[in-house]
């Protein structure tokens, strides 16, 4: 590097790395070794990052301006050393600096663990959404949950899921700095007691209960070169010294500890599901303890600033409740006001209602969260209370607008009647909310239409959309660095951060050299991923091939089932020379399926027992491979988004919210084979009809095949390829060892209803995919379609979501 300042910069790095390899981590720095000069050069990232930090939060107190609480009990931020490094435009000072340490920055980047703090789709959105707050300058903060254990670390044993702990805090992270000095105390269980006030009115307390403390643990979230960095705090559960007073006085020092370490396990674990655990009380305790936690917190800033009244409260708080999963916190604002604050309870329920917002993110009945009356009124006896009376008085309110009608009161209800009465904390966020969002339209107007129809009659306006969006640093400039070279050398890298501008890309779609460099960036890519599966699966692929990808988690409703079929079919149409000319493909899938989820899990062994016998057959040789690789993560999408062709969105229509994957793959030039559904349909607006593979039946076709007369035993009987890709299922052809091994996804097809309505759709998808061929044929055609889906993805950033978000729900602006 022949720049002198820039030369000065990294030896200046250079200088940190050392000192911190030396000083902060007691190593020596000689010979420079890979995993210490990983953390060395984490360490002085980040202290470049601290000072903009530090900065950043006291502009927020300066401005007393409104702040935003994005409340999430999952988030998956993915690796955060190149995320640093690149938001403060250091990318090529770090290469040099490690280069000349005869490391490469790359190999360094793989040390880094990813935090699994969430399951998928829901916790990707909450740290998409973190980067566009700090790279808008949204004044605001996450709060989330400091879990020792992440999301479990997926193996594929003999086909078979295995499970594995991810301990990934074993070795300390440079990037959770733990504010040992800052602990709120959380109580649990006890009693709601009634007392007269010394004005002679009851009021409650809540008294013999047991606690725990809550541990700050902050992460910094930095916006992209702006000098903001958002804080994203995350609890962490520490005992209290009750125990050992407790026990200490009877010499009980094993219980005493014993009952400290119990205590802790409140932040031990992330619950692996992806729809919601039923019944775990130690998830409910998690919630709780999160939520109080939070707004303790939320309280404290409110109070340092002085205020007169709380009346305010709602002009300097908006808080959001991504999913069910925090709404427990409008009974805890509730009681804080009313118990602890004397507020009136009208006053109280004011306030709540003016500062809560809830995004809805699933309408699968089975997702939808309750808890029993029992466990709340136990574990949380006064929330209950509060519960109850904010029910009484809304059903009452009902009960006058709309007299006589019972139905709408039980439809309407925060309790579900029925043996082991359950709440229903979706109705609990919608009645102490002031706005309800989808998160694609179609899902919007499900909210609307059918799930909440009742309440979108009681509170018209309340139910509005905000589309989902991803953060285009991640998902291009960082995880598809080729491209995002490609796309600067031609339009500039205003893109970054306002995504409009890639329309700038469409007026070169045609344009022969442009659509050369574009192929030559795309082959690379691909030969790059080629590289690491062979690495990691010791499979060989060929980058030539359509690679086609269905990653994501595993669930009936995503119908990977229906995608292997459509392999099945291919294998049997090239072992029977049926085709006239094949594309040779490579079909990727990765994804985890619940632990507790059996037919998932039975569909991740299918998957593997076909691509067992599809790779190993001769026959077949390079025309048709299939892969499953290991332990989906935010890193692993990263590598393989960049090198897709085809995108596989493919879900039941009205079952998918919206699909955040389906963006990145689009926005990384990948075209997508998919339903109508959920962004599916928005993103095939602005792409061009032209340039997405539809199939398969709408939302409104699924409503009335579920409603009678669907027959899929008819549909296998009359369409030869799928009756014999089914029955090579069921007598065992991918399972000789044991025929009745997939017995189970049969009869879910035939004999239990095709509830998922995967048969319904096979005939056009098969066909569209033949359509996806021909199309991958046509290069240029093909470059063209890839090149305007890129260029049409701009509306899919996260920065415009938060953008509506902050102008339409929070009111708040950006920071100057
Ligand atoms: C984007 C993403 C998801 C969500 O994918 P969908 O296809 O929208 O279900 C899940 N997990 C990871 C790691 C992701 O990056």
């Amino acid at each position: 590097m022949a720049n002198p300042e820039i030369n000065e910069i990294v030896e200046s790095l250079k200088d940190d790395i050392q000192r911190h390899v030396a000083l902060t981590l007691g190593s020596d720095p000689f010979p420079p070794r890979k995993g210490r000069y990983y953390l060395g050069l984490c360490y002085s990232v980040r202290d470049r990052l601290l000072g903009q930090w530090i900065e950043t939060q006291r502009s927020y107190y300066d401005s007393i301006t409104k702040r935003v609480y994005y409340m999430s009990l999952e988030f998956l931020p993915g690796r955060f050393l190149m995320n640093y490094i690149q938001a403060l435009g250091l990318e090529e000072v770090c290469r040099e600096a490690v280069r000349d340490f005869g490391l490469d920055l790359d190999e360094l980047l793989e040390e880094e663990w990813n935090p699994g703090l969430g399951n998928g789709g829901l916790g990707r959105l909450a740290s998409c959404y973190m980067d566009s707050m700090a790279t808008c300058k949204i004044p605001g903060y996450g709060y989330g949950i400091l879990y020792d254990y992440g999301i479990f670390y997926q193996t594929i044993v003999n086909g078979y899921q295995h499970e594995g702990c991810d301990n990934w805090l074993r070795q300390d992270s440079p990037w959770v700095l733990r504010r040992g000095h800052f602990m709120f105390r959380i109580n649990f269980y006890g009693r709601s007691e009634a007392y007269e006030d010394s004005a002679g009115h009851e009021r409650f307390r809540w008294v013999d209960t047991e606690s725990v403390m809550a541990m700050a643990c902050d992460i910094m979230v930095p916006g992209h070169q702006n000098g903001h960095v958002t804080n994203m705090r995350l609890w962490k559960a520490i005992s209290t010294r009750d125990f050992e007073l407790e026990h200490f006085n009877r010499g009980d020092y094993i219980g005493a500890v014993q009952a400290k370490v119990e205590s802790e396990n409140i932040s031990k674990v992330l619950y692996p599901n992806d729809t919601s655990p039923r019944g775990k009380e130690l998830r409910l305790r998690q919630q709780y303890f999160f939520v109080a936690a939070t707004f303790q917190d939320i309280l404290r800033r409110f109070r340092k600033n002085n205020y007169s009244s709380f009346d305010c409260f709602p002009d300097q708080v908006a808080v959001q409740l991504n999913d069910t999963h925090p709404a427990i916190s409008i009974a805890e604002l509730m009681r804080i006001l009313v118990d602890e604050e004397a507020l009136t309870w009208e006053s109280a329920w004011s306030i709540c209602q003016k500062t809560f917002s809830y995004t809805n993110h699933t309408v699968l009945p089975e997702a939808l969260e309750t808890w029993s009356v029992e466990l709340i009124g136990r574990m949380l006896p006064r929330h209950l209370q509060i519960i109850f009376e904010i029910n009484h008085r809304f059903l009452d309110d009902v009960g006058k607008r709309f007299p006589g009608r019972v139905d709408l009161l039980r439809s309407l209800s925060l309790v579900a009647e029925g043996d082991g009465k359950q709440v229903r904390m979706a109705h609990l966020a919608i009645v102490g909310s002031h706005t309800v969002n989808g998160v694609a339209e179609l899902h919007s107007q499900i909210l609307k239409t059918r799930l909440f129809k009742d309440f979108n009659a009681l509170y018209p306006g309340k139910f509005t959309n905000v589309t989902n969006g991803i953060t285009p640093r991640r998902w291009l400039m960082q995880a598809n660095p080729s491209l995002a070279e490609l796309i600067t050398s031609v339009i500039g890298d205003e893109w970054i951060h306002d995504l409009s501008h890639l329309s700038e890309l469409a007026a070169h779609a045609d344009d022969p050299e442009f659509q050369q460099r574009w192929q030559e960036v795309r082959k690379r890519n691909k030969k790059l991923l080629a590289r690491y599966v062979l690495r990691k699966l010791g499979v060989g692929i060929n980058p030539a091939t359509l690679f086609d990808m269905h990653i994501k988690r595993i669930h009936e409703y995503k119908r990977q089932i229906l995608n292997v079929l459509h392999v099945i079919t291919l294998y049997n149409r090239i072992r029977s020379e049926s085709l006239e000319h094949h594309v040779p493909r490579t079909v990727f899938f990765a994804g985890k399926a619940a632990p507790g989820y059996f037919q998932a899990k039975l569909i991740i062994k299918l998957i593997n027992s076909v691509a067992q016998a599809v790779n190993g057959d001769s026959a077949v040789g390079n025309d048709l491979r299939v892969v499953f690789l290991p332990n989906y993560c935010v890193s692993q999408a990263e590598k393989l988004i960049p090198a897709a062709d085809l995108s596989e969105q493919i879900s039941t229509a009205g079952m998918e919210a919206s699909g955040t994957g389906n963006m990145k793959f689009a926005l990384n030039g990948a075209l997508t084979i998919g339903t109508l559904d959920g962004a599916n349909i928005e993103i095939r607006e602005v792409v061009g009809e032209d340039n997405f593979f539809l199939f398969g039946h709408t939302e409104s076709d699924v409503h009335r095949l579920h409603s009678g007369g669907y027959d899929p035993v008819q549909i296998y009987e009359s369409n030869i390829e799928l009756k014999k890709a089914l029955d090579m299922i069921s007598t065992g052809f991918f399972s000789p060892e044991a025929p009745d091994l997939f017995r189970p996804i049969v009869d879910s097809l035939l004999a239990h209803g095709d509830y998922y309505l995967v048969l319904a759709d096979y005939a056009k998808y098969v066909a569209e995919q033949g359509n996806v061929s021909k199309c991958y044929e046509d290069r240029p055609l093909w470059t063209r379609m890839s090149i305007l889906n890129t260029a049409n993805m701009g509306k899919f950033s996260s920065d415009r979501s938060i953008m509506e978000y902050a102008r339409n729900i929070w009111n708040v602006s950006p920071l100057a």
